[in-house]
């Protein structure tokens, strides 16, 4: 073999040990755990395209949905994740609201000793549907409640249906962050959670929740780009999407065109460019038919 060969083979090695294979340079893992920027003790954990929020204290671990919806040991991982950052037990499994591809995956928790604590109507709902995948509550919420636990303190706060009429605003006071699921996307074009929205208590939860003293959000869903956290722009601007669509469809609906036509004519062309914008058109289009062309 040439010398000139053997460089070359050597080099093409070297260049696949340091990139990977050329196709896989963007992909993530599905699964991933980072502390949040500027805090001590605040985490999110990724798993796939969900994502939630866990806080370590001194006295034990407050944890957020378990994201484990068609993933039967997603519950554990992330278990064993919070085990990397941590020996403390966890004390607390919070459901955002009750949709299983967030909630689902709690029995690892349950079995580890935590406290699940979900808004009242999540509970009524789980109740009733008794997901074998989805433990039910050992505590119910009204509209708020305050977790203090090593010296953090967390709030749970119900401001009115919304994407959910079951949805927690998790509020960090001393850190100024919010988690909050599926209503406030950051980057994206609203989608498939538009299937029981509540389009006009929407618009006043929104106004709560910019109103409360925070300086960033964590969504259920990674921000675009980059899986970034969300800013009281962030929410303004989904506010003004939620509207324009309205508005939108106001005009076809009350013209008489819902559904068909009224959902072949309905473009929101300013925001085409956000990510989701193709695949979460037709159902903001279908939602807000059924507002103003049924009164929904
Ligand atoms: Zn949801």
């Amino acid at each position: 073999m040439s010398r000139t060969l053997i460089t070359s083979i050597a080099t093409a090695a070297l260049a696949v040990a340091l990139n990977g294979p050329a196709n896989s340079q963007a992909a993530r893992p599905q699964i991933e755990t980072k502390k949040v920027d500027g805090t001590e003790n605040v985490y999110i954990f990724r798993n796939g395209n969900h994502q939630a929020m866990f806080i370590v204290t001194p006295a034990g671990v407050i944890a957020t949905d378990p994201v484990a919806y068609g993933r039967p040991t997603g519950g554990q991982q992330y278990i064993d994740e919070i085990k990397k950052v941590t020996d403390k037990p966890i004390k607390y499994l919070i459901y955002s609201h009750h949709h299983f591809d967030h909630i689902a995956g709690g029995k690892a928790f349950k079995d580890a000793g935590a406290r699940i604590v979900a808004h009242k109507n999540a509970t009524a709902r789980l109740k009733a549907l008794n997901d074998p995948h989805t433990p039910l509550p050992d505590e119910s919420t009204g509209n708020k409640k305050v977790i203090s636990l090593g010296g953090t303190s967390l709030e749970l706060l119900y401001l009115g249906a919304n994407h959910s009429d079951s949805t927690l605003v998790m509020r960090l006071p001393k850190e100024k962050i919010i988690f909050v699921v599926d209503t406030i996307p950051v980057g994206t074009f609203p989608g498939r959670g538009m299937i029981d929205f509540y389009p006009l208590e929407t618009e006043a939860f929104m106004k709560k929740v910019i109103d409360l003293d925070w300086e960033r959000l964590i969504p259920g869903h990674p921000g675009a780009p980059n899986g970034r956290l969300g800013t009281k722009d962030d929410a303004k601007a989904a506010l003004a999407i939620y509207q324009d669509a309205s508005a939108e469809m106001k005009k076809l609906g009350q013209a008489g065109k819902c559904w068909d036509e009224a959902e072949k004519e309905f473009k929101l062309e300013k925001y085409a460019t956000l990510p989701g914008y193709a695949n979460g058109l037709p159902f903001v289009a279908r939602r807000y038919c059924g507002l103003w062309g049924r009164g929904t």
